[in-house]
């Protein structure tokens, strides 16, 4: 298994690991900083750096065979690591930062457009949600909503609570789509304080304030009751 520090600390940039496993396409380490594609946020990208030197770039970060493992896709023609070699791990912290600027924004747009998502995803300086939404959407109050939201600088943090809380709690779950990872017995809740509450496994900034100024870009009808909010950093 993979200790995913990135879980407990999203601002972590690098860490010492061990190779515990060498594969076809990738590398398994015994603790990352480098946070597997799923939940709509794309996996990171970045560099395994052996105690000789030897840099190994990483193209993408996915989730390994087990749950609880992360596979680091090693790119074309890089050095190879074997099991046991000591690594730094280092994400494409630039890049990161937005995916958890973008990502923390999408909870906003839950809160800003109160109807049930069905579908999104986080891309670099990007964003969208689906939303199952009878009635039109106000491009420009859904854009007003979501930089108050920001400008009021809320702290955003994660905690856990058993899957029979969230069983009990059924409106904690906003997204039709994809449901919280259960089998563990227990569930991450992403808090926006007073803004949006919901299981997520992902990464966030600390506060709202982070997201920075941020437009609407478009709404698009897919369909007769899907309603697509795209966003974007202004
Ligand atoms: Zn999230």
């Amino acid at each position: 298994m993979t200790e995913f520090l990135f879980r407990d600390d999203a601002y972590l940039r690098s860490c010492e690991a061990t190779v515990v496993a060498v594969e076809p396409n990738g590398v398994v380490l015994d603790r990352t900083v480098f946070y597997p594609t799923g939940g709509g946020q794309p996996g990171d990208v970045g560099t395994l750096t052996a105690a000789d030197g030897r840099v190994v770039q990483i193209a993408e970060a996915r989730k390994g065979a087990t749950p609880d493992s992360v596979l680091h896709i090693v790119a074309a023609d890089q050095p190879t690591l074997a099991v046991g070699d000591r690594v730094t791990a280092s994400i494409d912290w630039d890049r990161r930062y937005r995916l958890m600027r973008m990502h923390t924004l999408l909870h906003l747009l839950t809160a800003a457009v109160p109807f049930p998502v069905t579908g999104g995803q986080v891309s670099d300086g990007k964003g969208r949600l689906d939303f199952d939404a009878d009635a039109a959407l106000d491009k420009e109050a859904i854009e007003r909503a979501l930089n108050a939201y920001v400008a009021r600088a809320k702290p955003v943090a994660a905690r856990w609570i058993s899957e029979d809380e969230l069983a009990a709690r059924p409106e904690l779950v906003k997204t039709m789509s994809v449901k919280p990872p259960t089998g563990t017995g227990r569930v991450r809740l992403l808090d926006v304080e007073g803004i949006d509450l919901q299981p997520c496994g992902g990464t966030h900034v600390r506060d709202t304030a982070e997201i920075g100024a941020v437009r609407v870009d478009k709404i698009e009808s897919k369909g007769a009751r899907n309603r697509r909010v795209v966003v974007s950093f202004a």
